[in-house]
């Protein structure tokens, strides 16, 4: 369930955001036509600019996709020949564009100028390419087609069949693999489809100018969560604590947290189910009440901030915490090797599955401190250390100011 709910995060908000943008340009349509010729402009520096920063991030897809989109853009604002002479394939660009940005979704962001880059390449002139190949396979057997199909289809249905497919296998990808790359390459795909349908509803340049912008947006924030989120647990991480750490006013108390003997469950369960371990424990910390802020200090170690609140009062809240862990049964996933292996295997396992679920708990330590007048944030964090060890001394699975 917290997957689904982390999938609408990345998924349905950066959507509904981009349709509420697009609805507000259009219900004020009149208010920004007088700027008319900067807006022609903006899809060039837009994209330039998103290109760049893909490529500096290392979003190479998001490269691929600005520099396409700008060339398309060039491409309907000249005169020059060449692009006249591919005005007049529209048809077939579109549906050779569509399994383009398809294909972004499922490829992976590697160098731009590499042997990748030269696969990239090839996969693009493909990509168009398919476009062409659809539509001169359609005009020579629509008629064929048409007269057996089951259901009843129009030339123009036809053409679009490419299209449908690659809507949802971009659907399914993104809502699967929620992210915000993956959302950026279906908006991407749900504009270009818009655009080829409903020419007039919106000048290219506008369109084009939204997608730069959610490019960047993606850009940024998937280069904050890259610095300041742990990948594990999805708690912030040591580097977002010091971040804190400067808007901290004088008084806050601080809370070591370390599970117990985790050491030796990692001997007994393995590394991969600790990890398993780590991240349920960890989202049972990051519920914590009474304003704590949860970080991931490193290892099986967490830090817990209290702004504005002395150690007395946050007892209770951390003792919840403490609480919710020790009575936690966390039922261990089966491997998902062993479940990638024949039918028969996963057949006689779902028989067995209750014989074969276990469950395993573990209990924490915590160490309180509050800041003393004159204290530094690691000189308090050191008493919060300096406690931890005193609970782990007194038998673990408690809390020692
Ligand atoms: P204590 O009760 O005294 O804390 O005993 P402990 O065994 O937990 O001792 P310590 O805190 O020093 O143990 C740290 C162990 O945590 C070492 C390592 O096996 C495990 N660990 C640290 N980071 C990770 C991680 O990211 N994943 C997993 N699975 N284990 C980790
Ligand atoms: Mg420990
Ligand atoms: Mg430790």
């Amino acid at each position: 369930m917290s997957s689904f709910l982390h999938g609408c995060r990345y998924f349905i908000l950066p959507l509904l955001i981009t349709l509420m943008a697009l609805t507000v340009i259009q219900v004020t349509e009149a208010s920004w036509q007088i700027w008319d010729e900067i807006i022609r402009q903006l899809p060039y520096w837009l994209l330039s600019i998103a290109a760049a920063m893909a490529l500096q991030f290392n979003r190479s897809r998001l490269a691929y996709l600005a520099l396409l989109l700008l060339v398309f853009y060039v491409s309907k604002q000249s005169s020059a020949q060449v692009f006249t002479t591919l005005n007049n394939y529209s048809d077939e660009l579109f549906i050779g564009g569509s399994i383009l940005i398809s294909w972004f979704a499922f490829i992976k962001d590697r160098g731009l100028v590499s042997s990748h880059g030269i696969l990239r390449a090839l996969g693009i002139i493909i990509g168009l390419g398919l476009g062409f190949i659809w539509l001169e396979a359609v005009e020579h057997f629509q008629a064929a087609i048409i007269a057996n199909s089951p259901v009843s289809m129009t030339y123009q249905a036809l053409t679009l069949v490419p299209i449908m497919f690659c809507f949802v296998f971009v659907l399914f990808r993104a809502i699967w693999r929620a992210n915000l790359v993956n959302t950026s390459i279906l908006t991407t795909l749900g504009i270009w489809i818009f655009y080829y349908l409903q020419p007039d509803t919106f000048p290219l340049a506008v369109l084009l100018s939204s997608l730069a912008v959610i490019y960047l947006f993606t850009i940024l924030i998937d280069s904050y969560f890259l610095a300041y989120r742990d990948e594990l647990t999805g708690l912030a991480s040591r580097r977002a604590l010091y971040n804190l750490v400067l808007s901290l006013g004088r008084k806050y108390s601080v809370a070591m947290l370390d599970i117990d003997h985790f050491k030796k469950f990692n001997d007994t369960y393995g590394h991969d189910v600790g990890d398993q371990v780590l991240r349920l424990v960890a989202a049972k910390m990051a519920r914590v009440s009474g304003g704590g802020k949860v970080f991931r200090y490193g290892g099986e170690e967490f830090t817990i901030v209290f702004p504005r609140k002395d150690a007395q009062t946050i007892l209770d809240d951390l003792e919840d915490v403490r609480e919710s862990i020790e009575d936690y049964r966390i039922v261990l996933r089966e491997d998902k090797r062993q479940n990638k292996s024949n039918t028969q295997a996963k057949a006689k396992r779902s028989k067995s599955r209750n014989a074969k679920t276990k469950t395993v708990s573990v209990t924490i330590s915590i160490g309180v401190a509050e800041r003393l007048g004159g204290e530094s944030f690691d000189q308090a964090m050191k008493r919060a250390d300096l406690a931890l060890y005193r609970a782990k001394k007194k038998g673990r699975n408690q809390i020692c100011l």
